[in-house]
């Protein structure tokens, strides 16, 4: 064959890949492997397979269309794991207000925000333990926000949270036959962290008690973390009035680390008993 005649059979071949959808515009034959080659990265679009005395020319990925599949791959992964974490969100956070708790939204200077972000940064570790958290301290002190800063940072590295309160679990289990309210309470243990705003303000009617205690033990048993929030001072929580209350918060201090929420003063007050109750493990 002459080079014309050669040329010719080249030309041929890319016509009829190109056919086939196979060669794109710009793309080359290359002289010396005889192989398609992208004419915009400008490597191989076809490799050399030889089977039972057969040489076959199989298409393959050039590196620009490899990294693109790649790019996109990536961009769907991260879609789906926006939307998992939008899902996880809007089961997770039982009142609007919490979406808005955040770390980014945190003041850092608040005394307990450092608590905050080692539970979440040493996640796994607490989880093993069961560990939880007992925001303790007056109203307006930042208790629900930081714990709903919890919340919302560990569901968004993808980890099932809810953030509910006892009116609301107590709302729900009112609507559900007796014999299904066990199987409610566990359901509540496929997430990872069970977090309950503001106990002490729900009725303190037996009913509540029992449903209270219902809920606590349910948890307590999965050996799942949970955080409490509440207005009710860490004495009170240690010395009980009688034994409906003393079971439930013996099971709560028995899991969570308390951490003392105050106003001002938190440095030489409250601050000080974080120190000695937080048993070493939220210390950096
Ligand atoms: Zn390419």
């Amino acid at each position: 064959m002459n080079e014309t005649d050669i040329q010719a059979a080249v030309d041929d071949m890319l016509a009829e890949l190109m056919q086939e959808g196979i060669a794109g515009s710009g793309d080359y034959i290359d002289a010396d492997t005889g192989l398609l080659m992208c004419g915009k990265c400008r490597t191989k679009k076809q490799t050399v397979v030889k089977l039972m005395g057969r040489t076959m020319k199989p298409s393959c990925l050039c590196k620009c269309r490899s990294e693109e599949l790649e790019k996109e791959e990536q961009k769907r992964k991260d879609k789906e794991l926006m939307e998992g974490i939008s899902r996880l969100k809007s089961a997770g956070l039982q009142d609007r207000t919490f979406f808005g708790y955040t770390f980014a939204n945190c003041d850092e200077m608040h005394p307990c925000a450092g608590y905050a972000h080692r539970y979440v940064g040493r996640f796994a570790e607490f989880q093993k333990d069961g560990q939880g958290l007992l925001f303790w301290g007056d109203v307006g002190t930042g208790k629900t926000f930081l714990a709903g800063c919890i919340a919302n940072a560990l569901m968004e590295k993808n980890i099932p949270v809810l953030m509910t309160s006892f009116p609301k679990l107590l709302n729900a289990l009112g609507g559900i036959y007796s014999g299904e309210k066990n199987e409610y309470l566990k359901s509540l243990n496929r997430y990872q962290l069970l977090i309950i705003d503001d106990l002490g303000v729900e009725r303190d009617t037996p009913y509540v008690l029992e449903t209270v205690y219902l809920v606590i033990d349910e948890r307590y048993k999965s050996g799942k973390p949970f955080i409490i929030t509440t207005n009710l001072s860490l004495e009170k929580l240690q010395n009980p009035a009688d034994l409906e209350h003393g079971r439930i918060y013996d099971r709560i201090m028995e899991r969570c680390v308390p951490v003392a929420f105050s106003g001002k003063n938190y440095r030489t007050g409250k601050g000080r008993a974080n120190i000695e109750s937080a048993s070493g493990i939220l210390k950096a």
